[in-house]
């Protein structure tokens, strides 16, 4: 699969740090972030490269050559004005391969990119796959709304309304399939890719969205090229490649995240508890993975429907998101043993494996994001988190009157000393 890098754009926002060199080269602990990309990009045996210059290319191409001496093969596509997101495709449109790799050229990440790649190539008829992940800030972020299977079934911009969403947000990295670049075409040399390709799409192209927890950042802003800086040096940035061992803290939802209000059967009981998302958004920045770990028997006994469970979760990531704080997944067990009540569901009502004190659930997530059990915790207010925990190979956390803000301090505390 062949790699597109559009680094012609000029570096604005960001011109206090570097003004004389183009955006890419911007150096971060001594190397350019397009070499940290490059590196990434060979790590994954994605050595096929087209850079897209502009304004100060020569600086790119005198730095990278061949590729050579970085172990890749890269060719050059010289925009002599610039052409947008993805104006310079149609003009390398015979160079591409059938489904290549397009990523903006300001962005730092490590991804193990074959996870992505499978996923694309297992949704069958893709025109697309963008990477996604949630952010601090989603209440004035563009969010993509998914459907079955992370179909996209919307375009949130950030002006438009929203009530309860899903932090799910365009991370920059996309594979996209040349036969796309033929049904659409665009109506200026200039093309954006968001705007002028994957929002054009008729009802039947399919865009997916891959979320990823991976660390993925774009350099926009002067605060951000210090966070990234840091998170380099830190090994932030490397540590959370998914091929790399994770770490997590898995959560339970009712009386850990949101007040226990009964069952939570619709949106409008879910309340969050005071200091729970401070105390998620600082999981957030640890590196720990958030996770959430939930029994929802309100769905066997037919109190809630998928699609209204659904909701009650977008609702608590939206009122996480409000404080900045976010999960990267959350895995629930819908079923219920015992079987004889009006209105249940029949095809729920089993013995299953994933309804906590079983370490089902947490099996999953270990499994779907390579975490490594014995480096995590299960933290919940109930003696089934601390059984499942237990039998999952988690360090069990029972939550006091403290509750999650006093486990989290705890958790720091802990972190420090062992620095020390
Ligand atoms: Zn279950």
């Amino acid at each position: 699969m062949k790699t597109v890098i559009m680094a012609g754009g000029k570096g604005t926002r960001i011109t206090s740090i570097a003004q004389d060199i183009p955006k890419p080269m911007i150096p971060l602990c001594g190397k350019p972030i397009l070499e940290y990309q490059i590196e990434c990009l060979k790590k994954n045996h994605l050595t096929d490269i087209i850079i897209i210059v502009g304004h100060l290319g020569h600086i790119i191409k005198e730095y990278f050559g061949d590729g050579s001496n970085f172990g890749c093969a890269i060719s050059y596509y010289t925009e002599t004005e610039p052409l947008g997101t993805a104006g310079a495709l149609y003009k390398i449109k015979e160079n591409l391969s059938d489904d290549f790799l397009l990523i903006h050229g300001d962005i730092i990440f490590d991804v193990d990119f074959s996870r992505f790649i499978e996923f694309h190539r297992t949704r069958k008829g893709a025109w697309a796959t963008l990477a996604v992940h949630p952010n601090s800030h989603p209440y004035d972020s563009a969010l993509l709304v998914t459907g079955t299977d992370n179909r996209v079934i919307q375009w949130l911009n950030k002006e438009d309304p929203r009530q309860y969403y899903k932090n799910q947000v365009n991370a920059g990295l996309h594979i996209l399939t040349k036969a796309l670049l033929s049904v659409i075409k665009p109506l200026s040399e200039k093309v954006d890719l968001d705007r002028d390709i994957l929002k054009q799409l008729p009802a039947d192209g399919k865009i997916y969205a891959y979320p990823t927890p991976e660390y993925i950042k774009d350099m926009g802003t002067p605060d951000r090229y210090a966070q990234v800086s840091a998170d380099i040096e830190s090994g932030m940035v490397r540590r959370r490649n998914l091929s790399v061992k994770q770490k997590a803290v898995f959560l339970d939802r009712d009386g850990t995240i949101n007040k226990l209000n009964g069952f939570i059967t619709k949106p409008e009981l879910l309340e969050l508890i005071p200091g729970a998302a401070e105390a998620i958004r600082k999981i957030n920045n640890t590196g720990y993975l958030a996770i959430v770990i939930t029994n929802q028997p309100v769905i066997a006994r037919g109190e809630t429907s998928l699609e209204e469970l659904d909701v009650i979760h977008r609702k608590m990531e939206t009122e996480l998101g409000k404080s900045g704080a976010y999960v990267d997944d959350i895995f629930f067990c819908p079923h219920h043993p015992d079987k004889g009540f009006p209105g249940e569901r029949p095809e729920y009502k089993i013995d299953c494996e994933c309804r906590k004190p079983k370490p089902g659930m947490i099996f999953q997530a270990a499994e779907k994001y390579n975490i490594d059990l014995a480096q995590s915790y299960m933290v919940g207010d109930d003696g089934r988190d601390v059984e499942a925990g237990l039998a999952a190979g988690c360090t069990p956390v029972l939550l006091n009157n403290a509750g999650l803000a006093g486990f989290v301090e705890t958790l720091f505390e802990e972190k420090s000393k062992a620095n020390v």
